[in-house]
């Protein structure tokens, strides 16, 4: 493929796209074949699972559906990508569902006080917080698919696992959502995020920076901690990690330099320069983060006393 993304012709208008959908049972269809082995089926076979009886109604639904979402290989039909997305779509539970989870021990302890946090579910947003020193350590959405088949502690693992990654890509300028293009750059928190009513209060907002993240493409946003830059640079993992502290091995909100504003230096807004300290048993590491919030210079600083 050549040229930018503005030259890709788009095989079907977006809102008809979501539009074929409007008939229940060309979502039945795809969720046949998403159950069936291989993602595929006869057409006689597909007719008896979806329980359509007039053939002429299901050939009508079945073909608005078949190039884009469905394909007929060799008298199957098969489930394609684009299939495969609308059924994903659906069963993040986001559309139709919105679980609510009490307050419980999530694991690790706070980088601030030593005590247990707590993890809480509402309104698609999962937030931990030590109740112990009353911060409010990371909150962000998670899919209520996240709970499915899971005990609610491999849940809370998942949601950090799912963060860190999110955060680490949209970061490093890749959409998760889309695959888009994301604008990366840094805000003064306090500023930036009264514009939105996302957060009740945003666990960063005494961050004396946070880098905020545009899609390009899609509707996706987020304003998430200067120091997860740091998870996505080998050279800081690897030196982290000769120093004792593997960061695999931490919950994010166990990592100071995430969610400590005080590990937080603005020297410089234009062009932006931010100093991000972590400090590990045998010294303290100095990241700088340019203004593309890539990692420039790295010095340490051994342990006082
Ligand atoms: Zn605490
Ligand atoms: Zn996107």
């Amino acid at each position: 493929m050549t040229g930018t993304a503005d030259e890709v012709p788009a095989d079907i208008d977006p809102q008809d796209a979501f539009q074929l959908f409007s008939h229940e049972l060309r979502l039945e269809i795809l969720f046949a074949l998403w159950d069936a082995p291989d993602y595929s089926l006869p057409f006689s076979e597909m007719q008896t699972a979806v329980g359509e009886r007039d053939s002429g109604k299901f050939t009508y639904h079945l073909e608005k559906l078949t190039g884009h979402f469905v394909a007929e290989i060799d008298g199957q039909y098969v489930l394609q990508y684009a299939g495969h997305r609308v059924v994903d779509a659906i069963q993040s539970g986001v559309f139709h569902t919105s679980p609510t989870v009490e307050a419980v021990a999530a694991p690790g302890v706070c980088p601030t006080c030593g005590a247990s946090p707590t993890f809480d579910y509402d309104d698609h947003l999962a937030t931990v917080t030590c109740s112990s020193c009353g911060t409010k350590l990371i909150e962000y959405p998670f899919d209520p698919g996240g709970f499915q088949g899971r005990s609610l502690d491999a849940a809370i693992d998942a949601f950090d696992d799912r963060t860190k990654y999110k955060w680490r890509l949209a970061s490093g300028g890749v959409c998760f959502v889309c695959a888009g293009r994301v604008a990366v750059s840094y805000a003064e928190s306090p500023h930036e995020l009264a514009r939105h009513d996302r957060y009740n209060s945003f666990f960063a907002e005494d961050h004396p920076a946070v880098l905020h993240l545009t899609c390009r493409n899609c509707s996706f946003f987020s304003y998430v901690p200067v120091g997860v830059r740091l998870l996505d640079s080998p050279r800081v993992v690897g030196e982290l990690a000769m120093r004792g502290v593997d960061t695999t091995d931490r919950f994010l909100w166990e990592l100071p330099f995430v969610t400590d504003p005080d590990r937080l230096t603005v020297r410089s807004r234009d062009p932006w320069e931010v100093l991000v300290e972590a400090t590990t048993p045998s010294g303290t590491l100095a990241v700088t983060l340019d203004d593309d919030a890539a990692v420039r210079a790295i010095t340490t600083r051994p342990s006082e006393g």
